[in-house]
C-alpha cells in the first residue's frame, strides 16, 4: 500500500494563543503558501485564536476549521482534539478558564522543582513571554534555552521537562471521557491525538464507547507502519482517521511545515460528515 497522498486538510496546528510561535494570521498565510485548502487551529485548551485565523482564512482562501487540543489524562498526559467545535460553547469557555489558572500555577510548580536541582527560572517571566493564551512546558523549554541551561528544546524535554525528569509536573485534571463528552457537547468531533505516544491501544475501545469519533493516524511522529496500524484500528472500531502536522512553528522536534501531513479531500469530507451525524 502506498502512503504518499495529497494533503488537502491539515487538522492539527498551534499558534501564539498556546505554545506555537506564529500568530493565527501568520499560520494561515503559511498554510495558503503550502497550497492547503483546509487548516484546523488546535491550540492547547483554548479557542481564542480561531476568529483571527478565520478572518485570515477568508482573506487568503483557506478554510479554517475551529478546533482545540484538550489536555486530558489517563495515568499520563493524553491529548484529545476537538474539531468543528462551536467556539462560543459554554463547556469550552469553562474548560479554558479552569486550565488557564491550572497551567499558570503549574509553571510555579515546575520552576520550584527545577530550583531544587539548581536551575533558577522566573515563573513570571515565563508567563509574560507566553502572551495571552495557554502557557505550557514549551515556554519553560524556551526559557531554559535562553538561560543557557540547554541548547535545544529537545534537550530541555529530555533533561528537565519530560515524563520522569526533575521538572516534570503532570497535568492531571480532565479525564479522557470528560474531554470527549465536552467536545461533543460543543458541537465538535473528538479525535484522539497522536496515539503513538501513549502505548494505550487497549483503551481505545473504551474511549470509542465513550463517544470518540476518530483517531489521529497521520502525524509526524507516526512512521508509516504506525499510521497503518491506526488506520486498521479505525476500521475495526468504526471511527475515522484524522491527521495533521501538529505544527508549532519553531525548530523543535518535527519541524514540518503546515501541510506536510494531513488528510486527502475524501478523508476530510468523511470526518466533516460525522459532525452532522453526531448532532442528530
Ligand atoms: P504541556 O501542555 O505544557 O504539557 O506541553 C505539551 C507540549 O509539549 C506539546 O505541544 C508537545 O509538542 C510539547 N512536547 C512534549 N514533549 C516534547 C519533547 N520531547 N520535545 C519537544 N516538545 C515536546
Ligand atoms: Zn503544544
Ligand atoms: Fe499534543
Ligand atoms: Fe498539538
Amino acid at each position: 500500500m502506498c502512503y504518499i497522498r495529497t494533503v488537502y486538510a491539515d487538522l492539527h496546528a498551534h499558534t501564539t494563543y498556546s505554545d506555537g510561535v506564529l500568530s493565527p494570521t501568520e499560520l494561515v498565510r503559511l498554510a495558503a503558501r503550502s497550497g492547503l485548502k483546509v487548516l484546523a487551529l488546535t491550540d492547547h485548551d483554548t479557542v481564542e485564536g480561531v476568529p483571527e485565523a478565520q478572518q485570515a482564512g477568508r482573506d487568503l482562501g483557506v478554510r479554517v476549521v475551529p478546533g482545540i487540543e484538550i489536555s486530558a489524562s489517563f495515568g499520563k498526559s493524553i491529548h484529545v482534539l476537538g474539531l468543528f467545535v462551536d467556539i462560543g460553547a459554554p463547556w469550552l469557555e469553562a474548560h479554558r478558564r479552569t486550565w488557564k489558572e491550572y497551567r499558570s500555577k503549574r509553571i510555579d510548580r515546575i520552576c520550584e522543582r527545577l530550583a531544587s536541582v539548581g536551575v533558577q527560572l522566573d515563573p513570571d517571566a515565563i508567563r509574560a513571554a507566553s502572551g495571552e493564551g495557554s502557557v505550557g512546558r514549551p515556554h519553560v523549554a524556551r526559557a531554559l534555552r535562553e538561560a543557557g541551561f540547554v541548547e535545544s528544546l529537545d534537550e530541555a524535554f529530555a533533561r528537565y521537562l519530560g515524563d520522569g525528569q526533575p521538572g516534570y509536573v503532570a497535568a492531571n485534571y480532565t479525564s479522557v471521557e470528560e474531554a470527549i463528552d465536552g467536545i461533543r457537547q460543543s458541537g465538535g468531533v473528538a479525535v484522539l491525538a497522536h496515539p503513538g505516544f501513549y502505548n494505550l491501544d487497549d483503551r481505545l475501545q473504551t474511549w470509542v464507547d465513550a463517544g470518540l469519533d476518530g483517531i489521529e493516524c497521520v502525524h509526524p511522529a507516526h512512521r508509516p507502519a504506525v499510521q497503518k496500524r491506526y488506520r486498521d484500528l479505525c476500521s475495526r472500531l468504526g471511527v475515522l482517521p484524522s491527521g495533521g502536522t501538529d505544527y508549532h512553528g519553531d525548530a523543535k522536534r518535527r519541524g514540518h511545515l503546515p501541510g506536510a501531513f494531513g488528510l486527502n479531500e475524501a478523508e476530510f469530507a468523511a470526518l466533516e460528515a460525522r459532525v452532522t451525524k453526531g448532532q442528530q
